[in-house]
């Protein structure tokens, strides 16, 4: 693997300027993996598929992420314009869906501009593409809402949504979408109903269809339609209950022990003494916190991979730094490499432990260089 070494996060110049910092803290982003879960949500999808890089492509880096599917992705999503503009100013040419829609008729006219696809999923979105009759070619995708009850024209609404859309001749195409709010739950009957209630609402109108995120795709045939719009299992991360052994992680966050403490019996460690010592133990330091994402309110057990050891954090997480379980590793001290998700610790098990998902927790990943790898399209 040749790791490409700028943090990706600044322009050239200004890396150049950066004091230098040996601080062994990355976030490693294994392209190669990125093309490999895409393309296993296209296979198990069967259609078209946007990749979802909203977010800064879920904290992995919307413009290297897009650059390194622009070979095969049918289009990339993003949740506004402003997400849009830079993959635009990095050359990608594929389609650009806006999910949210624009937020006024001056960002209409600008994702026009950008040659972006737009969601009309209200009242004054519907009424600002009417009122542009210049911006021609237009691409729009009608959003239901077939039971999340967040965006979208109830399911009452939407013929008269799309005939007013069919009726304006700069609009050149309508696709018809949908949103899942329990597709993660396969013992729920509320995707099932979701996709019921949704081919009803649209039934006989003509367009393609799209309705499946990650969670469609890999637990509902049923919700197949022309274009999914995947997002984290891009990264790897499996939004089911049981994950699918088929994808592979594309973010390592690792750090590295830098400083070994001995701790006997009735010692504390650090903030709030969170842990004392029962018997003398090992504790290996580590430059990683949570001002760079790694959540704070992780309890004592939480797994960790040390050199090619499973271990434990032990204590409270602090800003800069936290503290691992070396008592059993004696062979691993100042300078091991430590694996706080990855291939070998599921993010998943993480985000458990700290009472969240997957999402939030990639999607806070700061102050930490980014590291590419597998850039060479495969
Ligand atoms: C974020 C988003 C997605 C992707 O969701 P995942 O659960 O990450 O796959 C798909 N569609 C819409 C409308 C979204 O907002």
């Amino acid at each position: 693997m040749n790791a490409s070494v700028a943090p990706s996060h600044l322009a050239p110049a200004d890396a150049a300027a950066l004091p230098v910092s040996d601080r062994p803290s990355r976030a490693v982003i294994d392209l190669d993996a990125l093309r490999h879960n895409y393309r296993l949500a296209r296979q198990r999808h069967g259609g078209r598929a946007f990749a979802t890089v909203k977010a800064d492509a879920y904290g992995h880096g919307a413009v290297p992420c897009a650059q390194a599917l622009a070979g095969e992705a049918d289009g990339f999503a993003v949740a506004f314009l402003a997400e849009a503009q830079p993959l635009r100013a990095a050359g990608l040419t594929q389609p650009i869906l806006i999910l949210e829609g624009c937020f006024s008729a001056a960002e209409l006219v600008a994702a026009h501009a950008l040659g972006c696809w737009v969601v009309v999923h209200h009242e004054a979105q519907l009424r600002a593409v009417e009122a542009h009759p210049e911006l021609t070619g237009l691409n729009v995708w009608l959003k239901v809402d077939s039971g999340m009850h967040r965006a979208g024209f109830a399911p009452a609404e939407v013929r008269e949504a799309h005939r007013r859309l069919a009726a304006c001749p700069h609009v050149a195409k309508v696709t018809l979408m949908t949103h899942f709010a329990r597709a993660d739950e396969p013992d729920s009957p509320a995707t099932a109903e979701q996709i019921a209630c949704f081919e009803a609402a649209t039934a006989s109108l003509p367009g393609e269809r799209s309705l499946a995120n990650s969670a469609g795709v890999l637990a509902w045939p049923a919700a197949r339609g022309d274009w999914a719009r995947p997002g984290i299992l891009l990264y790897g991360a499996d939004p089911l209950p049981v994950p699918d052994p088929a994808l592979r992680a594309v973010m390592t966050l690792e750090s590295e022990v830098f400083a070994v403490r001995e701790l006997q019996p009735g010692d504390a460690l650090g903030y709030g003494a969170r842990f004392v010592a029962d018997a003398p133990c090992r504790v290996g330091l580590v430059a990683i916190g949570y001002a760079d994402g790694y959540p704070r309110v992780v309890p004592t057990g939480t797994p960790v991979l040390v050199g090619e050891h499973a271990s434990r954090i032990v204590g409270r997480v602090s800003m800069d730094m936290l503290t691992v379980d070396l008592t059993a590793l004696p062979g691993e001290g100042i300078g091991s490499r430590v694996e706080l998700w990855g291939p070998q610790v599921p993010i998943n098990t993480v985000a458990a432990a700290a009472g969240t998902i997957s999402y939030e927790l990639l999607c806070h990943v700061r102050r930490v260089p980014r590291v590419y790898v597998g850039g060479a399209e495969g």
